[in-house]
């Protein structure tokens, strides 16, 4: 679509990022079909292609209302529509900035506001995890909706301290060590077993991903600047092979430091560097897994299979990329697969989603295990911290990391 800027954004990088990505839509609507929440709400401007000409009257001038504003927020930004688009239009960008520039003229009414600054700091601060341990403690007296929200504790297990000459860093993260901390160990003990020690720097934490997909980029980038100092140290003693990101949603926006710091002429360079090092565990597991198998069939019981339902949450499918990666190293692992009707579509939790959209948000959850339920599987297995509590928060089936289950694989005797 030819996009004509207005004054205001002409010669600002943001206008001319979002012109570029403009300019590759034709408008077909291909994406329109696949989206969740035109799914769900049946209206043009709850669907890509009706955001995209929001956006584009945006940067072209036309006033901004409250109403595109409530449209762009109910985007799960889940980029299925990325995936469909035979154009290469890059909408994950283009929405956020379409939401950064609407922040700036539209003020929120004050409960979003709050809202939204609660969960940009409380996320992200030093006293969720204390907090959540004491939600954890309280579980039973909470009311439903809060108790959704707090996973059971489950104990991690034992961390390795064997040293070997492999070494990768694992991102600290900010939610994850807090609600579901056997998701690190579980990482921790499988890179063990196959010869290869993890670290998680102090000084580093939440990837970015929370402020910048709540419209404050410079927030975001804050964050990976804080990361980039912790973890340079490691990189540039040459001690660390990888950045391993065990939640996809933050291996996504680790691999986008890059761009992200591009600007940046103090951080551009070393930003470039840790986005080439970023991997999801699947990428750097798969180049292991003669080993994996070898050490699973040594710790193989006797009990059946487990049938196994795999979410790949949008973050890994559509951000990374990545598809049926993990679904084979599970097989090949000895996992029996079962079908799963419309694995491409979001299971609703999208970050702060579930919080910030509830009502579309459960729908889309009640869908999702409608899905993965249909087969009767043992286990769900899932790739993203906030995919495993939004759907383990809708069923008596356990949810887990997919780590976590080579690591039983490993334990079992
Ligand atoms: S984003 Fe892609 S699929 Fe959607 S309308 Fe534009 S060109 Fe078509
Ligand atoms: S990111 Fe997801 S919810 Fe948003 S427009 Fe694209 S398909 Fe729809």
């Amino acid at each position: 679509m030819e996009t004509t800027l207005a004054p205001e954004f002409a010669n600002t990088s943001r206008g001319l990022a979002a012109q570029e990505i403009l300019r590759r839509c034709v408008h077909c609507g291909f994406c329109t079909a696949t989206c969740p929440t035109y799914q769900i709400l049946g209206d043009e401007r709850d669907g890509p292609r009706g955001r995209i000409y929001m956006i584009k009257q945006m940067v072209e001038g036309a006033q901004v209302t409250r109403e595109t504003q409530i449209h762009l927020d109910r985007c799960l930004t889940c980029r299925n529509c990325e995936t469909t688009c035979p154009s290469g239009v890059a909408y994950g960008q283009l929405v956020d900035i379409g939401r950064t520039m609407i922040e700036e003229r539209i003020s929120r009414p004050w409960g979003e506001r709050l809202l939204r600054q609660a969960l940009k700091v409380g996320l992200t601060s030093p006293v969720f995890a204390p907090a959540m341990r004491l939600g954890q403690a309280l579980r039973g007296v909470l009311p439903a909706t809060l108790r959704a929200k707090v996973p059971q504790f489950r104990p991690p297990g034992p961390i390795p301290t064997r040293q070997h000459a492999r070494s990768v860093i694992l991102l600290k993260g900010c939610v994850q060590p807090a609600m579901l901390p056997g998701i690190d160990a579980a990482t921790r003990r499988v890179l063990d077993t196959l010869g290869v020690s993890s670290v998680q720097i102090p000084g580093s934490g939440c990837c970015g991903a929370i402020k910048t997909h709540l419209a404050d980029p410079a927030g975001g980038a804050q964050d990976a600047r804080r990361n980039i100092d912790a973890w340079w140290p490691e990189i540039d003693a040459g001690r660390c092979e990888a950045i391993v990101v065990n939640a996809s949603g933050c291996a996504v926006m680790v691999k986008e430091y890059g761009h992200l710091l591009a600007d940046d002429p103090h951080y551009a360079e070393k930003a470039r560097r840790i986005s080439s090092l970023a991997k999801d565990p699947i990428e750097f597991l798969e180049s292991l897994l003669p080993e994996l198998q070898a050490v699973v069939q040594q710790h193989r019981s006797e009990v059946p299979a487990d049938r196994v339902a795999f979410h790949p949450p949008c973050t890994l499918q559509h951000g990374l990329k990545i598809r049926g990666a993990v679904e084979a190293l599970l097989s090949a692992l000895g996992a029996k697969l079962v079908p799963v009707a419309d694995s491409h579509l979001c299971c609703g939790s999208a970050g702060t989603y579930s919080v910030l959209q509830p009502a579309l948000s459960c729908e889309l959850k009640l869908r999702k295990l409608d899905a993965l339920g249909e087969h009767r599987p043992d286990i769900i297995l899932s790739a993203n911290v906030g995919c495993i509590t939004h759907l383990q928060s809708g069923t008596q089936t356990p949810v887990r990391h997919w780590l976590e289950w080579v690591d039983m694989q490993l334990q079992s005797t």
